[in-house]
């Protein structure tokens, strides 16, 4: 096989290029109205994601962060209370627990490699007050042994699905479950924008409210001050972006699961690999594949072996569980976690790979293993 091939795990200039002209016009549009913050394009957005995700609120916010400290405030949790977060997670997830004033108490997976509802049990305490299950990758969290542990033991759940917009299990779109659903729009997730940007949704009214205010201030709609807030308002002009964007939102996720059905039948048969599950292997989930990311023997020698060939991999999180920050004093020993954490890689995976790329990625892959 040559090298003839750079493949970036992902190309922004790339994604840029392609619909160039309709985002310059979007920007001209916007600029010439002058509309910045709390606009119309906004408010389509929003409407737009109601109807995408089948939700009655959606609130767009500075980033799937913010989304997540609001989010917690809203439902009052603060200091004395306790959230469960699978360790395998972006550290944000955790963050914006503690910086509520709360203890994020990190617990390990499952073999779905998402939040293990046994472990999930076993980290409950009189001071837990919410289960926060994480999306990775693009898979709704098998929800329903969630559900039940909430329901006995009087939790809340709350989800972080910045990697999952569109993803389903038994229907129901990853962010709809809980007392509310969180969203990225960073440039890299499935729908990303031009810089940060989140999304916060709900089906209580009464938690709509409170995040209405949070993000704008405390200021009802006629700018009355009512109660303390910040400034966490996702930019009218990326909303504009965004809504365009949104149009071809379901072609990129059949690309990417399209991309994903590749991988899957070209490596199903290579025990080196643990492979994320194939997109027609369950009836009850839709994953969007956020990212397509394996187990791999030798995975630091595999790594190397692509980028000599131009494919650029990623490790997710610098290979580091949230458990394993020492620094933000955690001490616990989750074996799951870390066994995944050894061999986890993401090869690329979004819509500007074309099916030459694909192909030469898996045949890079395969005769690393002389397969
Ligand atoms: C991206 C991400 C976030 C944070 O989103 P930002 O928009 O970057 O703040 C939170 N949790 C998970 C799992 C993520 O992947």
């Amino acid at each position: 096989m040559s090298n003839t091939r750079t493949i970036p795990f992902f190309n922004y200039p790339a994604l840029f290029r392609e619909t160039e002209q309709e985002f310059v016009q979007i920007f001209k549009d916007v600029c010439s109205r002058g509309a910045y913050i709390l606009q119309k394009d906004l408010l389509e957005l929003e409407d737009n994601l109601k109807k995408f995700l089948n939700v009655k609120h959606v609130f767009g916010v500075a980033d799937g962060t913010n989304a997540l400290i609001l989010g917690l405030k809203a439902i009052d949790i603060g200091p004395g209370d306790e959230v469960i977060v699978p360790s395998h997670t972006y550290i944000a997830s955790a963050a914006a627990v503690a910086l509520v004033g709360a203890t994020p108490v990190l617990c390990d997976i499952g073999d779905d490699n998402l939040i293990d509802p046994i472990s999930a049990e076993q980290k409950i305490t009189k001071n837990t007050k919410a289960i926060m299950p994480v999306h990775v990758n693009g898979r709704t969290c098998a929800m329903a042994p969630l559900e039940d542990l909430a329901k006995r033991y009087n939790l809340m759940i709350v989800e972080d699905a910045a990697q999952a917009l569109g993803s389903k299990y038994k229907g129901k779109c990853a962010g709809t479950f809980g007392k509310f659903g969180t969203f990225s729009f960073y440039p890299a997730k499935v729908l990303g924008c031009f810089g940060d940007g989140g999304a916060i949704i709900t089906n209580d009214d009464e938690v709509a409210k409170k995040l209405s205010l949070l993000r704008d201030h405390g200021r009802d709609k006629n700018g009355r001050v009512i109660s303390w807030g910040t400034n966490s308002r996702l930019d009218n002009l990326q909303a504009a972006f965004l809504n365009f964007k949104l149009q071809t939102f379901p072609e990129d996720i059949q690309k990417r699961r399209e991309i994903a059905l590749q991988y899957h039948e070209a490596f199903k048969n290579l025990e080196e690999l643990d492979l994320p599950p194939g997109p027609d292997d369950s009836q009850h989930h839709i994953d969007i594949y956020q990212n397509y990311e394996m187990g791999a023997d030798n995975r630091d020698e595999l790594k190397k072996y692509l980028q000599e060939k131009g494919i650029s991999t990623i490790i997710q999180w610098g290979g580091t569980p949230v458990h394993q920050f020492k620094e933000l004093g955690f001490n616990e020993h989750l074996p799951k976690t870390e066994a995944f954490f050894k061999k986890c890689l993401m090869l690329p995976m979004n819509v500007s790979l074309s099916y030459d790329d694909i192909n030469y990625i898996i045949d890079a892959v395969r005769s690393f293993y002389k397969k």
